[in-house]
């Protein structure tokens, strides 16, 4: 991002200052399943406007607001095939799928609320089944249940669709089956709603008492002036014309009397080559994935460096090590950076491609260290450094393309039989030249003086280094990766492999 440019997060916030300067910033999601990086896009882009915000001076808090009473749609790959008998259940009132959490909503929610932490985010988590079961909504419904013609009228004329006939902004919780799905109202009286369920039960629902649900498109600015929200990030789906923001404002105006929050509509994260990240289409890389890869902060840089409007292709391949390469050049002065960076975060000057390298030389953490030592880097902080090497560890395990992978042969590969001579003759000098110190650099670019001496491309010189120590025509950037190792290794290892098949013709 140029310098000169206004970060969009501030950007916003000089637009929301203008509407007062105490704000109430909304998120949430439906814990109906794992909650993916795709997720993430809301919360640290609302978080992202809180600094900006608070920076700015503004009173602001962050309500994080998790859809605990939303139905249960049909039963997801992830969720045993009986539970096609909870399908139309708020999800708050279904078992835990795994057993260990106190119902279905607070399993999917819990690893998400975690995540949050990690990721430095503060939030006041409401769970909109206490909402609707302490009676928070009971004033909406009420308003709703009275003004149902109006709504439903411009409902319509939003959206374009008819109405059905006796549409009811409500649905009733059945008390014999307890789908919030099959119901239809038949009436109502004050606090008291008659309705009758497709399982043939009739009976009289308390709105005060959890016992059903507005509508999502009337839920939704119910739930605006109720926690008195003035901004919030949604997904563009939810903001396309006649959508439910457009209808959302027609009610929050017309029927609530309360001016809709600011909006910040925002594109997916896709997952590259697979589409837009989905937990209910297989498409999804889990929070807790990606937090064992990457720093918590580059994660949030991920999503702070673009703006909302504009979708993220997520490669959790190479491209991560340029993000990773991209957030630790930032200065810190960067917008981008001061909105991601977490003052409790601990950071190691050795770049991650490095210690992707390093840890595939070392056998364990004190070699890690010592090779660090070698390379000439500052190695008190171990906790951060061993925080990066588990990153690199785990990042290799379950992301990297093959093309980054080797193994330090412990013999010389039976390939060096195949080099030539001017090859072995680069890797006899190289044998030597290891006797003195050297910094990555200084030997990278001596290994192409050495190329010079004998007449051959670079090219062949990487590829005898290669090919001496892991058995393949490529690997880790040269300089790095042999003051990576022990200079006794390589001298050895070298003057073999520069030997190498000559004793072939010695004895013929
Ligand atoms: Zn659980
Ligand atoms: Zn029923």
């Amino acid at each position: 991002m140029a310098e000169n440019t206004v970060h969009w997060a501030d950007v916003v916030a000089n637009d929301v200052l203008n509407r007062g300067n105490r704000h109430v910033i909304a998120t949430g999601v439906t814990p109906s399943g794992p909650i993916h990086i795709g997720n993430m896009r809301e919360v640290v882009t609302a978080d992202a406007v809180r600094r900006a915000l608070k920076d700015h001076g503004a009173d602001v808090r962050l309500h994080y607001i998790a859809d605990s009473y939303d139905p249960l749609r049909k039963v997801y790959p992830f969720l045993p095939e009986d539970y096609a008998s909870h399908v139309g259940k708020p999800i708050s009132e279904i078992p835990d799928p795994d057993g260990c959490c106190a119902n279905y909503a607070e399993h999917f929610l819990q690893p998400f609320l975690n995540a949050m932490e990690k990721l430095g985010i503060e939030t006041d988590v409401t769970r909109a089944d206490q909402m609707y079961k302490r009676g928070d909504y009971a004033d909406a419904i009420q308003t709703a249940l009275i003004n149902e013609d109006r709504i439903a009228q411009r409902l319509a004329e939003v959206t374009g669709r008819t109405m059905p006939q006796n549409w009811s902004p409500f649905n009733p919780l059945c008390g014999q089956c307890d789908r919030i799905t099959m119901t239809a109202v038949t009436g109502y009286h004050g606090k008291r709603v008659d309705y009758k369920c497709q399982c043939g039960y009739q009976g009289t629902a308390d709105i005060s008492k959890g016992s059903g649900k507005l509508t999502w498109r009337v839920d939704w600015p119910a739930r605006w002036k109720i926690l008195n929200i003035t901004v919030e990030p949604f997904g563009k789906d939810h903001a396309v014309a006649g959508g439910s923001y457009d209808t959302g404002t027609r009610i929050a105006k017309e029927i609530y009397d309360y001016e809709p929050p600011y909006p910040i509509p925002f594109e997916h994260i896709f997952l590259k080559g697979q589409g837009k990240m989905s937990s209910s289409a297989g498409v999804a890389i889990s929070i807790q994935e990606m937090l064992d890869v990457v720093p918590p902060e580059v994660l949030r840089y991920l999503i702070t460096r673009t703006k909302p409007e504009k979708h993220i292709d997520f490669d959790p391949g190479i491209p991560l090590l340029n993000l990773m390469d991209e957030y630790d050049k930032l200065n810190e002065a960067d917008r981008s950076y001061e909105l991601s960076h977490l003052p409790s975060s601990v950071s190691t000057k050795v770049p991650f491609r490095h210690m992707v390298t390093i840890v595939q030389i070392a056998r364990n953490f004190d070699q890690v260290v010592e090779t660090l030592r070698r390379s000439g880097y500052d190695i008190d902080d171990a906790g951060a450094i061993e925080q990066r090497a588990k990153n690199a560890e785990n990042w290799l395990n379950k992301f990297a393309p093959s093309v980054v992978k080797f193994k330090v042969r412990e013999k010389l590969p039976h390939a060096a039989k195949k080099l030539s001579p001017q090859q072995k003759k680069a890797l006899n000098i190289l044998a030597d030249e290891m006797g003195r110190e050297w910094t990555a650099d200084a030997l990278h670019a001596e290994i192409y003086r050495i190329a010079e001496r004998v007449g051959a491309d670079p090219k062949y010189v990487f590829e005898a280094i290669y090919i001496a120590l892991l058995g393949t025509s490529s690997g880790p950037r040269a300089g790095w990766f042999l003051t990576s190792l022990s200079p006794n290794f390589i001298r050895e290892r070298f003057k073999e492999a520069s030997t190498t098949g000559n004793i072939r013709w010695c004895i013929s």
